[in-house]
């Protein structure tokens, strides 16, 4: 690559690294930073100057590389590094279970018991009646099979990893059938046929996308058959000409053959939804009832624990994935272990569990308690009384998310606003950019917040935040 005159002249502007870091020894501001943290910095701006020179940048010119201009971003740089990469922020996108933005808040029981087990020693893997080391399935299993009717639980890293356990574990060399409709793929590049590759099972694909039969099944059958797996197509429905074979449907199927039955429910609920009027999402109690030998699920999603992937089901199939080493490589943490019982203990009572879990408490709170908030954040910003702001009371639509409730939308209210003096998207760059960070869309040319998923303690942030940005313009 040859460069111009004019960039070599540029090139040459730059300072080395030994006199901006002179200078920066001279800022009182940067005495308390770590001498490696500001070496950094320096070589990063400096890379960064001269990676948009040969970039041939017109934005870049002499003023751009001033001993000023330099030290500026040396200091900007160094704020970013000492600053907290992951910070809390204000979810006003509606979408309850965000996968990018941490699906689940925690319950404070759920808190309280992960700081407490955490601050100590605890009984992790030690059996406190014998005195022998014990195990730490042990912590959950029990309320997980009182909850869900199962025989026994076990309870890995997250669902993906429950999947791929299971799957070694009773599939190994063997087939596995599956209905062409249910080969998903969710977020983050979890496909089901590239975790069964990884697990050495084999797929056998049945019917086609939106139909599959029982016979289908019947004759996909071979001695090489292992399992029927029904994947819940948890982030979109086939509609229209359609048919699927129920999971009652393949436990009878299975049955003469001796095949066992497992379903990879995604979300996984132990609270059904249509008794609150919202759409029918199977539960985790109907799957074991209704003889499913192996069900998974997600501890982050609809449940609104821990991340972490929850394997319940037949006694002497969990058993045998007890025993598969690849466990030792997935195995859950204490901190998600402690998160995990004091959620599970709050379904004891599901009225308590939806008053006390973020995540249900959001997805069912009424409308009236919804727009209630947001005529409080209406009212919070129209008292700012800037005339190049206009504040508007709309009506949403909220998601479950998560890969969950694929079409549910529950009727939301929320607030968007305009500045007559800035574009939309500089709005929207600036909430994004806040501390705390403000996450909401831009819809209309209005910058929206559904108030569904933003805590009544929130709404003074997005106030505030609208003040410093309306003073700064
Ligand atoms: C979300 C989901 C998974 C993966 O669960 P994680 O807990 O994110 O690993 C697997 N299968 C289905 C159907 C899902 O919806």
């Amino acid at each position: 690559m040859t460069i111009s005159e004019k960039q070599q002249k540029l090139l040459r502007m730059i300072p080395g690294v030994d006199r901006i870091l002179a200078l920066v020894d001279t800022d009182p501001d940067m005495e308390a930073i770590p001498r490696n943290v500001l070496t950094r910095s320096v070589r990063k701006v400096i890379d960064q100057t001269r990676e948009k020179i040969f970039k041939n940048d017109d934005k870049v010119t002499e003023k751009h590389i001033t001993i000023d201009q330099i030290l500026k971003q040396v200091h900007d740089q160094v704020q970013k590094s000492v600053s907290p990469k992951l910070v809390p922020l204000v979810n006003a996108t509606g979408i309850v279970v965000h996968t990018n933005l941490g699906r689940s808040i925690l319950s404070a029981d759920a808190l309280d018991n992960l700081l407490k087990i955490n601050s100590r020693y605890s009984n992790l893997e030690f059996d406190l009646e014998k005195g022998t080391r014990g195990s730490r399935y042990a912590v959950v299993e029990d309320i997980l099979c009182e909850i869900s009717g199962a025989q026994a639980a076990m309870v890995v890293n997250n669902n993906a990893s429950a999947v791929l356990l299971c799957l070694d574990t009773l599939a190994r060399q063997m087939e596995v059938v599956v209905s062409r409709g249910e080969l998903v793929e969710i977020g983050g590049s979890f496909r089901i046929p590239d975790v069964m590759a990884k697990s050495g099972a084999v797929l056998k694909e049945v019917g086609t996308t939106n139909r599959t039969h029982p016979r289908d099944y019947e004759n996909a059958v071979s001695e090489k058959t292992a399992l029927f797996l029904k994947v819940h197509t948890s982030n979109y429905s086939i509609v229209g000409f359609t048919a699927q074979v129920s999971l009652s449907q393949l436990v009878g199927l299975g049955k003469p053959h001796g095949i066992a039955v497992m379903e990879d429910l995604g979300s996984g609920t132990f609270i059904d939804f249509s008794r609150f009027g919202l759409e029918k999402e199977p539960t985790v109690q109907e799957s074991v009832a209704t003889g499913a030998d192996i069900v998974t699920f997600s501890g982050d999603k609809l449940l609104g624990g821990p991340q972490a992937g929850i394997i319940v089901g037949k006694k002497a199939l969990i058993d045998k994935i007890k025993k598969n080493p690849l466990n030792r490589a997935l195995r859950i943490d204490k901190m998600t272990l402690a998160a995990l019982e004091s959620t599970m203990r709050l379904y004891r009572q599901p009225e308590k569990a939806i008053h006390e879990i973020p995540t249900l408490n959001m997805i069912l709170m009424p409308l009236s308690q919804v727009h209630e908030k947001a005529l409080r954040l209406l009212k919070l910003l129209e008292n700012i009384k800037k005339p190049e702001l206009s504040v508007h009371l709309l009506d949403l639509i909220s998601k479950a998310g998560g890969g969950s409730l694929p079409s549910l939308q529950i009727p939301s209210k929320g607030i968007g606003v305009k500045i007559n003096t800035m574009t939309i998207n500089a709005v929207e760059r600036f909430m994004r950019n806040n501390s705390p960070p403000v996450i909401g869309r831009i819809e209309d040319d209005l910058f929206i917040m559904d108030l569904r998923t933003v805590q009544v303690d929130e709404l003074e942030i997005i106030e505030t935040a609208f003040k410093t940005l309306l003073n700064k313009g």
